[in-house]
Formats: structure tokens, C-alpha cells, sequence
């Protein structure tokens, strides 16, 4: 992912009125695939805040929303790039979590193309579906810290509901 150089969420920075939203407000590597579901999450974002009785939408809290809208996407990207040499900024920045997450994810990886549980979890957070926080309910703990990585099937799966079939 790469963040534009100015920080439209924070105040002062820019023309009351002025709103960033897809790319011109974050920038993901195509490989993702996320561009496109980040923009459309942040025009349903937008219809909502701007449509939203309760609560005026100054142009910082609108931003906000579009930011939040790309975060998600924003934490994958950034996450795997960081170990790429010549990554700066805040990327590549890791402590004690980040060391132990990573290592979680990498089990992760290991395991989604051939565990049905573990790939259906993270297709779904990569496609922006579902919140990171899908990678680590119970099932599919068992199944990244318990179960050694299964082979990748030959061929697809029949049906969604038999994956390994
Ligand atoms: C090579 C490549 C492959 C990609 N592959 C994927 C993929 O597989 N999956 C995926 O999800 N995303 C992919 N993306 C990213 C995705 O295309 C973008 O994230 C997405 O299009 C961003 O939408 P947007 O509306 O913010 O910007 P854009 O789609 O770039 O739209 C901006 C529009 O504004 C217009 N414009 C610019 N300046 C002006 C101006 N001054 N006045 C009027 N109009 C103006 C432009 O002509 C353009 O039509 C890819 C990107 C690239 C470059």
C-alpha cells in the first residue's frame, strides 16, 4: 500500500469540502486485487455519512470514514510488503505482536490452499468479506496451530459445499 504524502484525515491540511476517497486517497499494489472493493466500500461509505440524520458530516469526520473504509485493505498490503527491501515509512516498523502475527500468518499461508477451513477464512479476509479477526476464531486456530499443511488439492472443488470433494 502506498499512503498519498498528505494526510487528508488529519485537520488543516486541506479546503473545508475536500474529500479523498479510492486511490487518490490510498494507492494498493494491483497484486491485491483491492483497488476496486476499496473504492466501492468507500462510496457506500460516503452515501452513509453524507445520509446520516444523526450526525453532521464535517469533512474531517467524512474522511475519516473513507480512511477507515481503506484500512483493512491498507493492514494486508503493508503487512506482506514489509519484508521487501526498500520498504519505508511506517511498513516496516515491527515489534514483539507483529513478530508473533506474522508468524500466525505464515502458518496461515502454509495452510489455506489445501485446509478448506483455513482457505475459506482467508479468502474471505482478502477479499475484504470479512475482518481480520475471521483468521482467529477457534476453528481455525485448530487448524494453524494443530494440523500440519494438507496438500493442494489437484482440482477445484465440485462445490463450495464440498471442498474437498
Ligand atoms: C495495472 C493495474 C491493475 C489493477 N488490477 C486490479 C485488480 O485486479 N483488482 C482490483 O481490485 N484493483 C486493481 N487495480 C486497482 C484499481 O484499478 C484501482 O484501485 C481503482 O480503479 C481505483 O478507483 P478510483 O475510482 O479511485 O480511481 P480511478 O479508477 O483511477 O478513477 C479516477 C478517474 O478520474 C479521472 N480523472 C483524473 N483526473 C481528472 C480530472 N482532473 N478531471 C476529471 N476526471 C479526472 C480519470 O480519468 C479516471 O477515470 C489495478 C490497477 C492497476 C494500475
Amino acid at each position: 500500500m502506498r499512503v498519498r504524502e498528505i494526510d487528508y484525515d488529519l485537520s488543516g491540511r486541506r479546503p473545508a469540502g475536500l474529500l479523498a476517497a479510492g486511490d487518490a486517497l490510498c494507492t494498493f499494489i494491483p497484486i491485491y486485487g483491492q483497488g476496486m472493493a476499496v473504492a466501492a466500500m468507500s462510496a457506500v461509505v460516503l452515501r452513509e455519512t453524507l445520509s446520516d440524520p444523526r450526525r453532521i458530516p464535517t469533512t474531517r469526520r467524512v474522511q475519516k470514514a473513507l480512511l477507515a473504509a481503506s484500512r483493512q485493505a491498507g493492514d494486508i498490503s503493508a503487512r506482506s510488503d514489509r519484508p521487501m527491501p526498500g520498504a519505508v515509512g511506517s511498513a516496516p516498523a515491527s515489534g514483539p505482536a507483529d513478530r508473533v502475527a506474522g508468524w500466525y500468518l505464515r502458518r496461515v499461508l502454509e495452510r489455506y490452499p489445501g485446509d478448506p477451513v483455513v482457505g475459506t477464512a482467508f479468502r474471505s479476509v482478502l477479499g475484504l468479506c470479512a475482518p481480520v479477526t475471521s483468521l482467529f476464531v477457534p476453528s481455525v486456530d485448530r487448524a494453524v496451530l494443530l494440523r500440519p499443511p494438507m496438500p493442494t488439492p489437484a482440482e477445484p472443488p465440485t462445490s463450495p459445499e464440498e471442498p474437498g470433494a
